[in-house]
């Protein structure tokens, strides 16, 4: 579904991503962790080009999207993003969130976006919600309609920058647990996290990138249990 060859991204002299080379196959879970400032977000970042690689390709269901002549504005229809700001629009209902996108970008009829955004909100049990302004509600309730507006959008890939990182303690659970049905619905997930737990339970790989480059990926039992790169130990025996 996704391929990087040696995806670099440089701000100015900063070499970020100093070659990543990665084959992320449909329904795949994979989760990417590593110190601050190791280039993990500006990874996924890079993915659906909100930043712009400096060097290397990356393709996606079969095209090249590092080529200019690429539609971008398709292509990220296809990659639904959570970030770890909820990034929900202040002015807008949580209805009008939701059915923003699928009426602006896809041309949904308006009573048909609102079934589906009702669906999605009943979905996760916020359906009371809907006409509820986003500074009403408690973080994990904004960002779990963060996640089904991105699913309003029917991706095939969602990318998670550590979307539980701003969260109080007693919300994270309620976003994983929605990370996790996704995860078991199939969904394709890119997953920046600092939850060791959501890794071990729900990632077929895990990547550590430090240094703008993986510096070690696997699955996640012998990944925790034996890891073998002197950083990533170092790394895990801070954050477990
Ligand atoms: P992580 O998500 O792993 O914490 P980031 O991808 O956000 O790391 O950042 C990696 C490095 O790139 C950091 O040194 C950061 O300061 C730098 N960086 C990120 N975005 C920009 C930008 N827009 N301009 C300049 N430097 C940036
Ligand atoms: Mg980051």
């Amino acid at each position: 579904m996704i391929e990087t060859k040696n995806l670099q991204k440089a701000f100015g002299d900063h070499l970020v991503l100093a070659g990543i080379d990665q084959h992320i196959d449909k329904g795949e879970k994979v989760v990417v962790i590593g110190p601050s400032g190791s280039g993990k977000s500006t990874f996924l970042r890079c993915l659906n080009r909100l930043e712009e690689p400096t060097g290397g390709e990356i393709w996606f269901e079969g095209t090249n999207i590092t080529d200019p002549s690429c539609n971008i504005n398709k292509l990220r229809q296809k990659m639904g993003m959570v970030f770890q700001q909820f990034n929900l629009f202040p002015h807008l209902s949580v209805k009008e969130n939701i059915t923003l996108a699928p009426r602006k970008l896809m041309g949904i009829g308006d009573k048909e976006a609102d079934e589906r955004a009702m669906e999605l909100l009943k979905r996760i049990g916020l359906e009371e919600k809907a006409d509820a302004y986003p500074r009403q509600l408690s973080g994990g309730q904004q960002q779990r309609i963060a996640i089904i507006r991105a699913l309003a959008m029917n991706p095939d890939v969602m990318l998670f920058d550590e979307p539980t990182s701003a969260l109080d303690p007693e919300m994270v659970g309620e976003v994983l647990e929605l990370m996790k049905e996704l995860a078991h619905d199939g969904m394709t997930m890119v997953v920046v996290t600092h939850e060791m737990g959501f890794a071990r339970e729900v990632a077929n790989r895990v990547l550590f990138i430090d240094e703008g480059i993986v510096q070690e990926e696997n699955e996640p039992k012998e990944f925790f249990a034996n890891p073998k790169n002197p950083r990533l130990k170092d790394f895990l025996s801070k954050v477990l």
